[in-house]
């Protein structure tokens, strides 16, 4: 079968690309969706129902199309959902948004590219010739394409402990992929639960496990045992960052957003007012400037950064207050399993001594996959021929400034693009819809430029 582009993937990325695409390549292009996720476009993150599960990002900057700022505030207004654009939507309203703009553009079939969603998981992706690259399917087909976008995502991160350190009678009440919830409903109402780990996906699976009735003893574990800030709910004004030019150190960036803070500016709006740069800056970082912010400073980043919608965050707080969840900070050793439940040991931060957890089930909240291709058999596979370079920090693949993929040699891939996650070694900030829905635009623009370019 041949295509002019090929989108792989089907969460938020590649619904973004494929809605780009349609409304910009002409109708006689053909377009193949290639994905076996059942929620298409919905992804990890907007298939979930539970209305606790809102988006860390306010209604006014989710829009798909970065020049309709408005466009999921007119949604969610169709839909009388009473929400203004500083408040933070269910992440559900969000996914039904993206299916029902795209099938809008797919009603006005015979004005638009045409697309084909094929089912399937794609397993390699081989240039066959100067224009054309073959992807292979799961299910024994092939396309021949022009042009391919890979949008894979991340996977979950693997549980933070050797495999030696876990006894293998404890591994049958470990959940080490949260994101498949039918976990949920195999917890007894009063049982133990340990997550490992406290960001965004911890607040995520103990608001879901509240949700389901579930009245135990949470415990969280993690290095640091920070948990995430909220949005203030008079969400303010970004502040202006008026950044050094010269200097890219860590420490005198840090202070001049501290001198900002120190100044009067509260530090949500220093931390917005950050974002426009942060792509730019990470830029210019080197290697090593970039190795000594992901050690020393990730954590703070995430928390200040990354933050819970103010509802959300008034929840945790009242659980963390009256001791449902207990946070501890420190470094896990094993895993044992116990009668009844499991021990977890932990060498608790700041010391030497080993402390001991009890619980009936562990969950791995360690969230995304930094290093990126473990999840995937098909970036293993084109990294096994060369295709692809992991990033040397670890987070994802490298691409171009373009998003165009770079092989092994350093030659570029002018026809294999890639979107999400997995460009933050090139961009940093690429895991949100409000950046990524920039990349696929730029995407879009340089396919459909370069389709226009070719011979007839
Ligand atoms: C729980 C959660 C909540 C979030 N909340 C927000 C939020 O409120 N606001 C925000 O801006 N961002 C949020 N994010 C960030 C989120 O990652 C992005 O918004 C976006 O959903 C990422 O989409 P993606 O398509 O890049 O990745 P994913 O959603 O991970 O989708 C990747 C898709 O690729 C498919 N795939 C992988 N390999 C193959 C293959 N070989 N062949 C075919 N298909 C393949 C997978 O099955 C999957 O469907 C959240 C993330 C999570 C996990």
């Amino acid at each position: 079968m041949k295509y002019d582009v090929a989108v792989v993937g089907a969460g938020f990325s590649a619904i973004a690309v494929t809605i780009n695409l349609m409304r910009h390549l002409p109708a006689s292009a053909r377009i193949a969706v290639v994905g076996d996720d059942p929620g298409f476009g919905r992804g990890t993150a907007y298939r979930s129902e539970f209305h606790l599960h809102r988006l860390n990002v306010p209604a006014a900057r989710m829009s798909i199309d970065p020049d309709a700022p408005e466009d999921f505030l007119d949604w969610l207004r169709d839909h009388e959902r009473p929400i203004s654009g500083s408040d933070f939507a269910p992440r559900s309203d969000f996914g039904l948004y993206l299916r029902d703009r795209l099938a809008a553009l797919l009603r006005e079939r015979d004005s638009r590219a045409k697309v084909d969603f094929i089912k399937a998981k794609a397993v390699g992706c081989l240039d066959i010739g100067p224009e054309t690259t073959l992807i292979r399917l799961d299910n024994g087909d092939g396309l021949a394409v022009k042009a391919t976008v890979l949008c894979l995502g991340v996977g979950s991160a693997p549980l933070p402990l050797g495999h030696d350190a876990i006894a293998p009678a404890a591994r049958a009440v470990i959940v080490e992929n949260p994101w498949r919830l039918s976990w949920l409903s195999k917890v007894g109402r009063h049982e133990r639960v340990a997550m490992l780990g406290s960001g965004l996906t911890m607040v995520d699976q103990v608001l879901a496990l509240r949700a389901t009735g579930h009245r135990g003893q949470i415990h969280v574990l993690s290095r640091r045992g920070l948990l995430p800030h909220a949005h203030d709910v008079h969400h303010g004004t970004p502040v202006p960052i008026d950044l050094p030019e010269t200097d890219r150190q860590i420490s005198k960036l840090l202070s001049h957003l501290r001198r900002n803070v120190r100044a009067g500016a509260p530090w949500r709006a220093v931390m917005d007012g950050l974002r426009p740069h942060t792509q730019n800056l990470w830029q210019q970082l080197n290697e090593d400037q970039k190795a000594r912010f992901l050690r020393h400073a990730l954590a703070w980043w995430t928390i200040h950064r990354h933050r819970l919608a103010p509802d959300v965050g008034v929840e945790l707080k009242q659980l963390v207050a009256d001791g449902t969840v207990r946070v501890h900070a420190g470094f896990l050793q094993r895993i044992e399993a116990t009668d009844p439940g499991v021990t977890l040991t932990y060498r608790k931060r700041g010391t030497s001594g080993l402390e001991r957890l009890s619980a009936d089930w562990i969950v791995n909240c360690t969230g995304m996959e930094r290093a990126g291709i473990r999840h995937s058999p098909l970036l293993q596979a084109m990294a096994a021929r060369g295709q692809l370079q992991g990033d040397p920090l670890g987070l994802g693949i490298v691409v171009n400034g373009q998003s165009q993929l770079v092989a092994r040699s350093g030659d570029t891939h002018a026809h294999i693009y890639v979107v999400g996650a997995l460009t933050a070694g090139r961009f940093w900030e690429i895991t949100a819809v409000p950046d990524i829905r920039v990349q696929a635009q730029g995407v879009t623009r340089s396919i459909c430029a370069a389709l226009e370019r070719e011979p007839a």
